[in-house]
């Protein structure tokens, strides 16, 4: 079998936090087209539910959406049995659902941090683990978390402590998992994306002015586009990258070079 062959995702089953839009969705149409099944799991049902509709339309897998806040053990674990009840059996997670606000430090309420770092790290960690208990009992299987270049530079201009705090934690809490998990068969990796054309950054009022700033910055001159992140995922998620585990992965366009 050739390596592109090998790369293919035929019959497994992957569930996708954040997948209604964004980078989740443009990831699960990777996997989608690479022949996995897909749960799609978001806060916004209606949006999931037409993206879960519009990946079988088009590729012709079996997929669902899932309600979820992943800031809810019980939820969380409520979608992990509807995944495993409806496909069978778990092979990759894409833990990949995030916020981010812009505050300046000195400002930031209590509240306002703790939603960033409950959804970002926390919200990461519940998921995993409850992905991780499964996969760990069928005998292995593929966790990608999304962290961010946030993860290994401060961004500027805008004040973003929480964001940054919360996207190390992401790497770190690979890499223990990664290290935790590595005797069964259970592969740990992160993504570190640099700025990333989504909702997140070209529809938030905060954001959106610098994005000039950030361009006259960024060594390529622009900002990457969600479908620049789908062969990194399809590559974890894959057999092909069975001695890839514990690592995070920068796809930045060389932005934290300098
Ligand atoms: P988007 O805002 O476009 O999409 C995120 C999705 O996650 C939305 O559908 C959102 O729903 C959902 N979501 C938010 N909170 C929760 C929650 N508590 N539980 C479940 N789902 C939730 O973001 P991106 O696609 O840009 O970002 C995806 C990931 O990539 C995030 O972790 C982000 O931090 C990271 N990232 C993004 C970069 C970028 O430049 N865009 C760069 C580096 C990393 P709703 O809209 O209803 O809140």
């Amino acid at each position: 079998m050739g390596i592109i062959e090998k790369m293919r995702l035929d019959g497994k089953k992957i569930f996708v936090t954040g997948g209604a839009r964004g980078i989740g969705k443009s990831v699960a149409t990777a996997f989608a087209e690479a022949g996995a099944d897909i749960a799609i799991v978001d806060v916004d049902i209606e949006e999931a539910r037409k993206t879960a509709q519009e990946l079988k339309d088009q590729h012709g897998i079996s997929t669902m959406a899932i309600q979820t806040d992943v800031t809810n053990p019980e939820q969380v674990n409520a979608m992990i049995d509807q995944v495993v009840a409806g496909f069978g059996r778990l092979d990759v997670a894409f833990c990949n659902a995030g916020i981010c606000m812009n505050i300046p430090a000195e400002e930031m309420t209590y509240e306002q941090w703790k939603k960033v770092i409950d959804i970002n790290l926390t919200g990461v960690f519940l998921t995993a683990q409850a992905a991780g208990k499964i996969m760990i009992q069928q005998g292995g299987g593929s966790i990608i978390n999304t962290a961010s270049m946030s993860a290994h530079i401060v961004n500027v201009p805008q004040p973003q402590c929480s964001y940054n705090a919360s996207k190390a934690g992401v790497i770190q809490l690979t890499k223990s998992l990664a290290i935790e998990w590595a005797g069964k068969n259970v592969r740990v990796n992160s993504i570190s994306p640099g700025y990333i054309g989504t909702e997140l950054t070209l529809n938030s009022p905060s954001l959106k002015p610098l994005i000039e700033k950030w361009n006259e910055m960024a060594p390529l001159g622009r900002m990457g586009r969600p479908e620049e992140l789908q062969s990194i995922c399809v590559y974890l998620a894959g057999d092909t990258s069975t001695f890839t585990t514990g690592s995070d992965f920068l796809v930045d366009g060389a932005f934290t070079c300098f």
